[in-house]
């Protein structure tokens, strides 16, 4: 397969899992062209420099932090929403790189995560049998909305627009500054206990800075030095990444760019691929799911073909041998920091999986990044019929984990979270997961459920993940 000509739409030619069908294909090929026009989200150089900090967590010298949204809706779309998310990440980031003491790669699902694979393509609603929602860039959640509409692939064009300015707007004018972690919304936490703890690390920060600035190492950038030798971050003063799952082919196409590839100051990356590269410039990382995986299939051909660093969800369902081809065909150069496998089995079936998958890659010898997504094989139904996680459940995966790669000399390089830091009106946090230090019950689900798709974690059930990885690294 590797050995025939890629090309952004070569993947036309292979079978697509989880495809939509438009009912007008005239009005969709306009939209693609429309699209085909307007300029790219992310540049090359911020998608190579992203690859040169995988490749440092590769090599064990820094950890990945990947997490968001599920999916973005349109309306979520708000400033609030989006500080709170990036407000929720620096915090998590920033308990990591304190306890573990290693610099944070962070990618937000976000500025783009819309599409979603459903298990199955209709639903029964009343007795009705409708379309399944499939993500806000193909047609609404509600009932009446579930015709695939491809003006909803411009929409989200526009939104991810949006967020992303915002985001750049946030990291560049003090939002990120290390000397105020405190405005990150922490005021909300509830938990004492919690609040002392993310306290003590603002403090210690504020302190270690404070003292960098006596000693006259500040240069008025202490918040990269801290984190990536120095130099502005690639969206302000911190650097920060967008992804979203890579479903949706023909919108990925259309914004897929011939570019040549930037020295970027990094050394050997215009060298080992010498000539232009096709860049995907809707997002910095881009992955590929569980149910889109299949060798032969055209997610992975058109994964094959982009430059950007990407992601394959690896679940039960994936053979040893199956991981190793993949790996093969997207990767045949074998660059470190270029592929990151989101292992997603569930509590109950990390230990029958996981080490075979790790010794099969190692024998390989392809470079890969390890992430725990807690999230995905976890998922069941409340008694009230509420799709929900439970956060012992969550961190019995991610602690399981942690002791295989430890148990086959491997390292987990990263997580991979669904968790929002959005609140309601009155300032309160979702419940959409059980547990946690909050102690989240049942009868409380229905409280404030606001996902429209997965489970998320709350923020407070987020720091203490971030605390608990925070402990197992510290050394
Ligand atoms: C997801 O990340 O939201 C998702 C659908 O994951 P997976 O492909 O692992 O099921
Ligand atoms: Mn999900």
């Amino acid at each position: 397969m590797s050995s025939e000509t890629w090309t952004p739409s070569s993947w036309r030619s292979k079978p697509a899992a989880q495809n939509v069908q438009y009912p007008d294909a005239e009005h969709h090929a306009k939209v693609l062209a429309k699209i085909q026009t307007l300029p790219p989200l992310v540049t090359p150089s911020e998608i190579e420099r992203l690859r040169h900090q995988l490749s440092s967590v590769q090599k064990n010298e820094a950890f990945l932090l990947h997490a968001g949204d599920c999916a973005e809706s349109f309306d979520a779309c708000t400033h609030e929403n989006i500080s709170a998310k990036i407000g929720l990440i620096l915090s998590f980031s920033l308990i990591l790189i304190w306890g573990a003491r290693l610099p944070v790669v962070r990618i937000g699902r976000i500025a783009g995560q819309y599409a979603k694979p459903r298990s199955s393509a209709y639903e029964k609603i009343g007795d009705r049998e409708v379309m399944s929602f499939r993500g806000d860039n193909v047609n609404g959640l509600s009932p009446d909305d579930r015709t695939p509409n491809p003006e909803r692939l411009l929409s989200a064009y526009f939104h991810s627009t949006a967020t992303l300015n915002h985001i750049r707007g946030l990291l560049t004018s003090g939002f990120a500054s290390l000397h105020h972690p405190r405005d990150w919304s922490l005021s909300h936490v509830r938990s004492p206990s919690l609040r002392k703890e993310f306290e003590a690390i603002s403090e210690g920060l504020a302190d270690a800075l404070e003292f960098t600035r006596t000693i006259g190492l500040d240069s008025g950038q202490e918040a990269q030095s801290y984190e990536h030798g120095g130099g502005r971050g690639v969206l302000g003063e911190v650097d920060f990444y967008t992804s979203h799952e890579g479903l949706m082919l023909d919108y990925e196409e259309a914004l897929t760019r011939k570019f040549p590839i930037p020295g970027n100051g990094v050394p050997n990356a215009a060298k080992k691929t010498p000539g232009p590269a096709f860049y995907n410039t809707s997002a910095h990382f881009l992955w590929v799911g569980d149910r889109t995986r299949q060798l032969d299939g055209a997610h992975v051909e058109y994964f094959r073909g982009i430059r950007n660093p990407i992601g394959i969800k690896v679940g039960p369902s994936m053979a040893a041998e199956e991981l190793v081809r993949l790996l093969d065909i997207v990767n045949p150069d074998r660059e470190s920091g270029r592929v990151t496998l989101i292992t997603r089995y569930g509590a109950g079936k990390i230990d029958n999986h996981l080490a075979g998958h790790i010794r099969a890659v190692q024998k390989s010898e392809h470079p890969v990044i390890w992430v725990c997504d807690p999230m995905h094989g976890n998922t069941l139904t409340s008694s009230t019929g509420l799709k929900t996680r439970n956060f012992g459940t969550i961190i019995s995966e991610l602690t399981s984990c942690i002791r295989i790669h430890t148990e086959c000399d491997s390292r987990l390089g990263g997580v991979s979270l669904e968790f929002t830091g959005e609140l309601n009106e009155e300032g309160f946090s979702v419940t959409e997961c059980l547990g946690g230090s909050m102690e989240l019950s049942e009868e409380q689900l229905g409280l404030r459920y606001q996902s429209f798709c997965d489970p998320r974690l709350n923020f407070e059930q987020s720091l203490d993940v971030a605390f608990l990885i925070s402990n197992r690294f510290k050394n």
